[in-house]
């Protein structure tokens, strides 16, 4: 059986921490995504705006792999990301 994000979730709560999740599926990032628009506090652990709504994908999956958002004095290589946003 093919769990659920929410399943997932539910199972490992630490999905929500950043840099826990690592490299995510489309099903986790759509739950993290949906997690975000509704929990201001979760927005501003994963490096968003209080009042943010929108998140690109990459900025979602840049945070689940390494913790934080990226920045111009990131060490990691953008090209591994999809630009699907
Ligand atoms: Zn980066």
């Amino acid at each position: 059986m093919i769990r659920t994000a929410k399943q997932f979730a539910d199972m490992e709560p630490e999905i929500l921490e950043p840099g826990y999740a690592g490299e995510i599926d489309t099903r986790t990032l759509n739950f993290i995504k949906r997690e975000l628009r509704r929990r201001p506090g979760l927005r501003i652990k994963w490096g968003f705006g209080k009042d943010q709504q929108r998140f690109a994908d990459n900025d979602i999956r840049h945070v689940a792999l390494f913790e934080n958002q990226h920045t111009t004095d990131c060490t990691c290589d953008w090209s591994w990301l999809t630009r699907d946003d």
